[in-house]
């Protein structure tokens, strides 16, 4: 009887061990795959993109807030007004947080024109059970969509929606595109369910000032958001708001990619405090004391009001 027990113990230790590295294995040939991809891939260029005098972002859904009475949670969700088009981008995590916060804020479905998912995470979809079902959750009770384009990186099980999936880069008013799908290998735990995942951004060129490029939690790193949006624009890259993943990062850490984007000479950098370490945020601060901007639900970014780094 032991050794019955004993051999199935080590049978199910040796699946155990097999299955492990069956599928770290496999994480590593997506990696390689998606290495691979980001050598490989043409865009085409946007020639016409023309620019936009309004340029406001008024983040809904953030792990910082401006008020007492709105809520914070990790995850994303800006409203991004430009002349010809209101964009809402990402919806956050928990759908009835967003909702309390937009009622907080006076902001309803008449406030946007397009949802942009920038990639299908929980905290930017609208919460874990959104995730697991590959549907959108955008609020609760849900956000009347009808009529409104929502434009995702891959497809959603949503049938409700006018859903368009933009793996090009594409203009999508004046002033205003995306970047196309950025494959990134995707992270644990989520990676259980497939190792490959992709992440769109958004690009605004503000008149007389250059591109701002808007991101959810820019997993495939700042720089190559960075040069993607230079293979594809004419305009200078002036600026860059949202996640860009300095999780666990130290001051140190973040060096590099702030040298990076210091060479940009950059008019505004506001990242998210979502997906990066305090002591990557307080790096960051440090480095842009004239375009840095905090983002905290319920505060406006701007590019013409006078920039400054305002005490937190
Ligand atoms: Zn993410
Ligand atoms: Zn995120």
């Amino acid at each position: 009887m032991k050794k019955f027990l004993l051999i199935g113990f080590g049978m199910i230790f040796t699946a155990c061990v097999l299955g492990i590295g069956a599928w770290a294995i496999g994480d590593r040939m997506a990696a390689a795959a998606i290495e691979q991809e980001w050598q490989t891939t043409q865009v085409e260029k946007i020639h016409a993109l023309g620019a936009t005098r309004t340029f406001e972002i008024l983040p809904l859904f953030e792990e910082a807030k401006a008020r007492n009475d709105l809520e914070l949670e990790h995850g994303v969700s800006y409203l991004i007004k430009t002349d010809e088009l209101n964009i809402l981008l990402d919806v956050g995590m928990t759908p009835a947080r967003l909702s309390r916060n937009m009622q907080a804020l006076n902001v309803s479905e008449k406030d946007f024109d397009v949802v942009v998912i920038t990639h299908p995470h929980p905290d930017h979809m609208g919460g874990t059970a959104a995730w697991w079902s590959n549907r959108l959750a955008a609020g609760d009770p849900p956000l009347d969509l009808t009529g409104k384009r929502v434009l995702v990186p891959m497809a959603l099980n949503n049938a409700e929606i006018a859903q368009s999936v933009l793996e090009q880069p594409t203009k999508i008013a004046k002033g205003v595109a995306t970047l196309g799908t950025i494959a990134f290998p995707e992270l644990f735990p989520l990676s259980l369910r497939g190792a490959r995942n992709v992440e769109q951004a958004l690009a605004v060129n503000v008149k007389d000032k250059g591109i701002v490029l808007i991101t959810g939690c820019g997993h495939p790193t700042v720089e190559r958001i960075v040069t993607r949006a230079g293979a594809i624009f004419d305009e200078p890259i002036i600026g860059i708001v949202g996640g860009l993943h300095y999780e666990g990062f130290s001051r140190e850490q973040t060096q590099p990619h702030i040298a990076f984007i210091a060479a940009l000479d950059p008019q505004l950098v506001a990242v998210s405090p979502h997906d990066s370490s305090p002591a990557a945020l307080e790096a960051f601060r440090e480095a842009f004391p004239g375009a840095y901007r905090e983002i905290r639900v319920g505060e406006q970014i701007r590019l013409d009001e006078p920039i400054a780094a305002r005490p937190r």
